[in-house]
């Protein structure tokens, strides 16, 4: 079979954040190996779309795509459609570089054992922003629900990867140990990059503020409330309080319309001291 999928090699964005991402986790192939639940498949696909990776692959999969596996799938049908299936795992991995396999049992070879966070920083340092190497292809590959990858399997992998799991018990389901590995990968590649903040309008301006203040002190003097020969400090302490706020000019519309909706009541009710 053929290669379905092409990384845009042409353009190796340096600058764009965004798309340096992209054109990383465009690298990365996650290959399932033997798969016997159509729900795992499914699982997987919406792992990998979440953390941005586009690449599923089945070797020798068991099970079939059926309902349940485009429902795990959710919104993750463009992964599902672009899956590719092979017959054997070396021809899944043709083209790759590095593989790294998936395994929650210690097996014998500790020297080239990792945790999924290694992992994910050495494939970043080394192969996915590694500028000597710019088109460097990696694949994670995970095994069978019930007896994970064989060890001739194993053996095709430069390495093997853990997620650091209770002991006692570490054996995790396969769509979720997809998950942590993506994520793991996706983190290494951002790196420090603070998530996308909203806009947030700007606050109100000195002048929307001090005239908020007025309506406030006339609002206040027709109220009883304060003494317009004796304001003390209250002025100024609602200033501070509404300088640490930083209000919007919205709040500060909220705010008048209020305050002229006690006056007109203050007003028709007869109540207003100047009257
Ligand atoms: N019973 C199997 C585990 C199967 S879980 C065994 O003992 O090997 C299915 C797959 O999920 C595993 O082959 C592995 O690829 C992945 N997986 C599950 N838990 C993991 C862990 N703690 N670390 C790394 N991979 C794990």
């Amino acid at each position: 079979m053929t290669a379905k999928f092409s990384t845009k090699h042409e353009h190796c964005p340096e600058n764009n954040l965004e798309s340096a991402l992209e054109y990383a986790l465009q690298r990365v192939r996650v290959v399932l190996v033997g798969t016997t639940h159509g729900g795992n498949i499914g699982a997987s696909a919406r792992a990998l779309k979440t953390m941005g990776l586009s690449r599923l692959i089945l070797v020798q999969p068991k099970a079939k795509l059926d309902a349940e596996a485009f429902s795990m799938a959710s919104n993750a049908l463009d992964v599902m459609d672009n899956m590719q299936r092979f017959d054997d795992l070396d021809a899944a991995l043709m083209g790759c570089h590095w593989v790294i396999g998936a395994s929650a049992r210690l097996r014998d070879r500790p020297h080239e054992l990792m945790s999924t966070r290694q992992m994910a920083e050495y494939a970043r340092r080394n192969w996915l922003m590694n500028p000597q190497l710019p088109q460097a292809e990696i694949a994670l590959v995970f095994g069978r629900e019930h007896s994970g990858l064989s060890n001739v399997e194993l053996g095709r992998c430069h390495a093997h990867m853990m997620i650091p799991a209770n002991p006692v018990y570490s054996s995790l389901n396969l769509a979720q140990a997809v998950q942590i590995a993506c994520y793991e990968l996706r983190q290494a590649l951002l790196g420090d990059t603070p998530l996308p903040s909203l806009e947030s309008p700007p606050p109100a301006t000195h002048d929307a503020l001090e005239n908020l203040l007025q309506h406030w002190q006339t609002t206040l003097h027709e109220l009883e409330f304060l003494d317009p020969q004796h304001p003390r400090h209250m002025m100024q302490k609602l200033r501070s309080l509404l300088q640490r706020a930083q209000i919007t000019p919205n709040e500060v519309d909220i705010l008048r319309g209020m305050l002229t909706a006690v006056q007109r009541k203050i007003r028709n009710t007869g109540h207003n001291h100047d009257a």
